[in-house]
């Protein structure tokens, strides 16, 4: 997979098949890999954010989420690039974990609204196994608990819910330590998006 830079921030140059593909290609190897959205306000922020930007270049997968992104791609001559939300993506996944029986763990938002989503994706996907699922307000000394919580669930794929950029510098901190996640992405609202 190619990747550009649009205003110094790297996205690539991907279409929703590909990026399928590509995950497929991550839950058949033993190691974390992080998936990210690129969208204008993260174009924006990583300008100003170090850390956010390591994190996005840092990153295995970077979704061109946003049209304007995809416009400018487009203009340098890189044709296969495709709008992929986040939102989107994230059911794409969890399509691909429930017929591979991946566990997924969603991490993130008020209590309610991930308890809804969690029972909504459910519905949506009667073959996904929720491994786990914990809200995205846990203290930073109770952080080690969640990451005990996260490995002991098994789950394969886990998506972080803390909106941007906090979610990103989660994944960067913590995704070292767990060591069974193969694939994390960081869906920002998505789970508000869907409890309605
Ligand atoms: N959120 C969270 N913990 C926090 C801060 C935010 O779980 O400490 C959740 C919040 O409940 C919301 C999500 O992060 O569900 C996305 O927030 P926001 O809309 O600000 O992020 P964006 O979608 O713009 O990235």
């Amino acid at each position: 997979v190619c990747r550009v830079r649009i205003l110094d921030i790297p996205v690539d140059v991907i279409n929703k098949k590909r990026a399928e593909k590509k995950v497929e290609q991550m839950l058949m190897e033993n190691k974390s890999h992080t998936i990210i959205a690129i969208n204008p306000e993260k174009v924006i922020a990583a300008r100003y954010d170090s850390t956010l930007k390591e994190a996005l270049e840092n990153a295995d997968l970077l979704l061109p989420d946003g049209a304007g992104l995809v416009w400018a791609a487009r203009i340098f001559g890189y044709n296969g690039i495709q709008r992929i939300p986040g939102a989107d993506f994230m059911e794409n996944i969890c399509k691909i974990a429930a017929r591979r029986n991946c566990g997924v763990f969603i991490y993130g938002s008020r209590e309610e609204v991930n308890r809804k989503a969690t029972q909504i994706l459910q519905k949506r996907y009667p073959r996904l196994r929720i491994a786990g699922r914990c809200h995205g307000y846990i203290d930073e000394e109770k952080m080690d608990e969640l990451i005990e919580m996260i490995n002991a669930s098994g789950a394969i794929v886990l998506f972080v819910a803390l909106g941007s950029p906090k979610q990103e510098k989660w994944m960067m901190k913590y995704l070292p330590r767990l060591n069974k996640v193969r694939i994390c992405q960081g869906i920002g609202g998505t789970l508000d998006t869907l409890a309605g």
